[in-house]
């Protein structure tokens, strides 16, 4: 009899292996012999038993398409496995080269849960019409407003935030906002990554929410206006900056000092006390913070898997991977900031809904032209 489970498995496509069909041959061969030395109504009881385990079985996977790819997201997917007995099957590739492969791929996507850092890629795959809404009243109960979609698209389960390091030697009055970044006072000490990068799009984008159009074309004119040199190299490399005493002022997501702190990082580890950092705009709007968030795929062929996975990243377990991973921010309340990152100390965020970001961020990328910043 078992045999014949293993060649419906090879027929249906089902992995021999799997500790499911393991087990349902397992309860077969049990029942089986149980049903020999008692009744044949045993068997009838259990042909219902397999017309309900079947179904399961076949559809317990879910399919991640993700743009993150840090060494806890091991365990949180491990964890969502063991906690679900749903199967995680992973592609990871950068978020625009995923959402070109889900435009491709059409309605015939494999693709459940998209993952992606910062809104602006999420918003990217939601205005390509790759996101569809989710509505689970766990996921809203635990992920404050601002972090969520307003249809609920897509939702924020990690946060960064992007603030102004300096050189502590040489600056003795740092800027404590970002709109100071714009001051003559800071000519030729200031560090930026380009003007493309999405995180100095989401950065304009928010300036231009809260500032206006003109105060934030300004304050982009500003800032290039100050710059120590032309734009180079990702965050990291705005660090280092520091560290040489090419830049005495820069821009940069917090964890990328953290990793520097924690880590091994050429040219930044065993560095990090020459940099302070300021959490800007402490007084005002408080200091931009960003997500890495996950919404479900339009076509997920395992929608309700895709709602337990989503699910599982607001649980208190997969919260603690989930920011670890990166040395970011947990975005729930019951989740304490651990290691290097608590040392950075608590701040006021903006509480913007980070869809805006997405909403401004062709206005950003034009304001940004408009003024040359590069
Ligand atoms: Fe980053």
């Amino acid at each position: 009899m078992a045999a014949n489970v293993f060649e419906e498995c090879g027929r249906r496509g089902w992995p021999r292996g799997d500790p499911l069909v393991a087990d349902l041959v397992l309860m077969m061969e049990l029942t089986m012999s149980w049903s020999n030395r008692r009744s044949l109504g045993a068997a009838a009881s259990f042909a219902l038993a397999l017309a309900a385990v079947s179904p399961a079985v076949a559809d317990d996977v879910v399919n991640i398409y993700s743009s993150r790819h840090y060494d806890n997201d091991e365990q949180l997917y491990a964890g969502f496995e063991k906690a679900t007995g749903i199967k995680v099957n992973r592609i990871e590739d950068s978020a625009d080269v995923l959402i070109e492969r889900m435009k491709s791929e059409g309605q015939n996507s494999p693709a459940d849960v998209f993952i992606a850092t910062d809104a602006g890629r999420l918003w990217r795959a939601e205005e390509a019409g790759l996101l569809q809404p989710s509505d689970s009243e766990y996921v809203v109960s635990r992920i404050p407003d601002h972090f969520r979609h307003p249809d609920g698209e897509w939702t924020g389960y990690s946060k960064r935030a992007r603030i102004i390091f300096y050189d502590k030697a040489d600056v003795t009055e740092p800027p404590q906002t970002y709109q100071e970044l714009a001051d003559p006072k800071y000519k030729g000490m200031i560090c930026t990554r380009s003007s493309s990068n999405i995180y100095m799009l989401s950065l304009l984008a928010s300036m231009i929410e809260n500032d206006g159009q003109e105060a934030a074309e300004a304050w982009a004119q500003g800032v290039w206006d100050n710059r120590a040199r032309d734009p180079q190299g990702g965050d990291t490399d705005q660090l280092r900056g520091i560290v040489s005493g090419e830049c005495k002022i820069a821009l940069a997501n917090h964890y990328y000092y953290v990793r520097g702190v924690a880590g091994d990082v050429s040219g930044l580890t065993g560095e990090t006390d020459k940099i302070g950092w300021v959490f800007p705009n402490q007084e005002t709007t408080g200091t931009h913070v960003n997500i890495s968030g996950a919404g479900m795929a339009v076509h997920a062929p395992n929608p309700e898997n895709a709602t337990k996975f989503l699910e599982y990243l607001a649980s208190p377990e997969a919260q603690e991977y989930f920011a670890a991973g990166n040395f970011e921010f947990p975005v729930v309340d019951d989740v304490e900031n651990a290691g290097p990152v608590a040392d950075l100390g608590s701040f006021k965020e903006d509480t913007m809904n980070l869809s805006k970001l997405g909403e401004n961020q062709a206005a950003a990328q034009e304001t940004y032209d408009r003024v040359g910043y590069k």
